[in-house]
């Protein structure tokens, strides 16, 4: 069951600050707090979903569609596309999944 309290919840919410990307009325994403490149991004749906095996399953066509291009533009607004990146996404306890809403990583640079 979805935790209401987890700390990304609370970012959505507004409840706890964020160093803010982009944001829109279905997703959000901002640097992450502790990051592991120059370019550290999280995504997340606006949405009441913890992993990416809820979001393919559970969410429609065009959201799944609408937060992957959302992902293609931040990409794109880093210049990532020119330089390379990883998109990494943690789901379950054998990939140390932190926070139990369902996020990618955006990760570039050195
Ligand atoms: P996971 O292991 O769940 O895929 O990764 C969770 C990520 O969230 C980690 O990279 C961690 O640094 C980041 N994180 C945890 N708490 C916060 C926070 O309060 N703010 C931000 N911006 N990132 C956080």
């Amino acid at each position: 069951m979805y935790d209401q309290n987890n700390i990304f919840a609370k970012i959505i919410r507004k409840e706890i600050p964020c160093d803010k990307i982009f944001e829109d009325d279905k997703v959000l994403f901002f640097n992450d707090i502790n990051p592991k490149a120059n370019i550290h991004v999280l995504g997340i749906p606006k949405a009441e979903v913890i992993s990416f095996s809820d979001f393919i399953t559970m969410f429609s066509e065009s959201d799944i569609k609408y937060f992957f291009q959302k992902i293609s533009e931040i990409i794109k607004k880093f210049k990532l596309d020119k330089t390379g990146y990883r998109l990494i996404t943690n789901e379950g306890k054998d990939a140390n999944q932190e926070v139990p809403h369902f996020h990618v990583h955006i990760l570039g640079g050195n």
